[in-house]
């Protein structure tokens, strides 16, 4: 006879041989077979009904705990708590923990400029830029639906630039145009380049196709394997370029349901080479802040240029605005320098080293 969760809780019941049962069942019990059934070695004494029922709400919170799920919960939080940092002179800052969503209204504003300002060091040491958009074409956007086809293309785009010549590049996706909602994703590639002559161009865009797309493609889709480019030759085009670039592109999560719960996770900003010169331009005038955010995104002190250290747990947003958090930009806060406690302002009332005589 199969030993099925009826035939178990059976067991427990109080036989005619007076047996006593060695646990009482509930009302409800019936409701439980199916999940014993599929554990036929269940032949131990059940459990208790309680955390019996207990383990499968865990086990379903589990399940449910799928990347829609965070989604979500990252948006419930989105911009309400916030990480203190503090640099080695005690200058106090706070960054705002955001959901990150290209579609998020909440965060979007702060993640561009993060983003835009993680970028800035490395892109301020580029005297003239590149800019080249790799286009999928139309009829094979669908391949491109999942992190891992994004990142492999990605790294074979990464590849290519480099065997074509490109010692270091950056890299990011847009998924659409600003045309319509189909998908629409083009790979933006942005590299240390300035007015190539016509032919040569011609040349350099055979060469890339050939390394990005393999040989069926190529036949195929021909010069509908779009690969653009242009140049950006002054601080204000660069800076223009980088904002473009950096900027969102999938504004409404219900353009493409399935493709949002892909991207949970998808880390779409790359690059390549070496980023070690010294900077060749000033931010202009316009973008004042993006130096300072620069450093900020990129963990350093703007006053003192100090590495700051960020707390692991984080402080309700709220409550440090109650301390006169004072609102920088890219979702970022000056802190008020901390006031020692009292009592311990003069030296009167420090505890003496221990080497120290009287
Ligand atoms: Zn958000
Ligand atoms: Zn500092």
């Amino acid at each position: 006879m199969p030993i099925t969760a009826a035939s178990l809780l059976h067991r427990g019941v109080k036989s005619k041989q007076g047996k006593q049962p060695f646990f009482t069942p509930r009302p409800n019990a019936a409701t439980l077979p199916e999940v014993l059934e599929d554990y036929p070695v269940a032949r131990r004494d059940p459990a208790p009904q309680g955390s019996v029922l207990d383990y499968l709400d865990r086990k379903a919170n589990v399940a449910k705990t799928s990347y829609k799920t965070r989604w979500e919960v990252a948006t419930h939080y989105c911009g309400s708590y916030a990480v203190v940092g503090r640099c080695h002179s005690m200058h106090r800052y706070a960054k705002k923990i955001n959901c990150g969503r290209e579609w998020c209204e909440l965060c979007r504003e702060d993640t561009e400029a993060r983003r835009l300002a993680r970028w800035l060091p490395k892109v301020r040491q580029m005297s003239s830029m590149g800019y080249w958009v790799i286009t999928i074409p139309r009829e094979l956007a669908p391949l491109m639906r999942t992190k891992k086809s994004m990142r492999r293309f990605g790294k074979k785009v990464r590849l290519a630039f480099k065997k074509a010549g490109y010692q270091r590049g950056l890299t990011r996706w847009h998924f659409f145009g600003d045309k319509d909602h189909d998908l629409f994703p083009h790979l933006n590639v942005l590299v240390d380049g300035k007015w190539i002559h016509p032919g040569e161009l011609e040349d350099l865009k055979t060469i890339l196709r050939e390394k990005i797309y393999p040989k069926y493609l190529r036949k195929r889709y021909q010069d509908k394997l779009v690969v653009n480019y242009s140049y950006r030759d002054t601080p204000a085009k660069i800076m223009h370029t980088l904002k473009y670039v950096a900027r969102a592109t999938f504004l409404q999560e219900d353009w493409d349901k399935e493709l949002a719960e892909e991207l949970f996770n998808f880390r779409n900003c790359a690059a390549w080479g070496k980023w070690d010169q010294a900077q060749k331009w000033d931010a202009p005038h316009d973008h004042d802040h993006a130096a300072a955010l620069a450093d900020l995104a990129n963990g350093i002190c703007p006053v003192c240029k100090t590495k700051i250290t960020w707390d692991r747990k984080p402080t309700p947003t709220t409550q440090l605005l109650a301390q006169g958090a004072v609102q920088f930009c890219g979702g970022y806060y000056l802190l008020p320098k901390l006031r020692a406690p009292p009592g311990t302002r003069s030296s009167r009332h420090r505890k003496p080293p221990a080497n120290h005589k009287a």
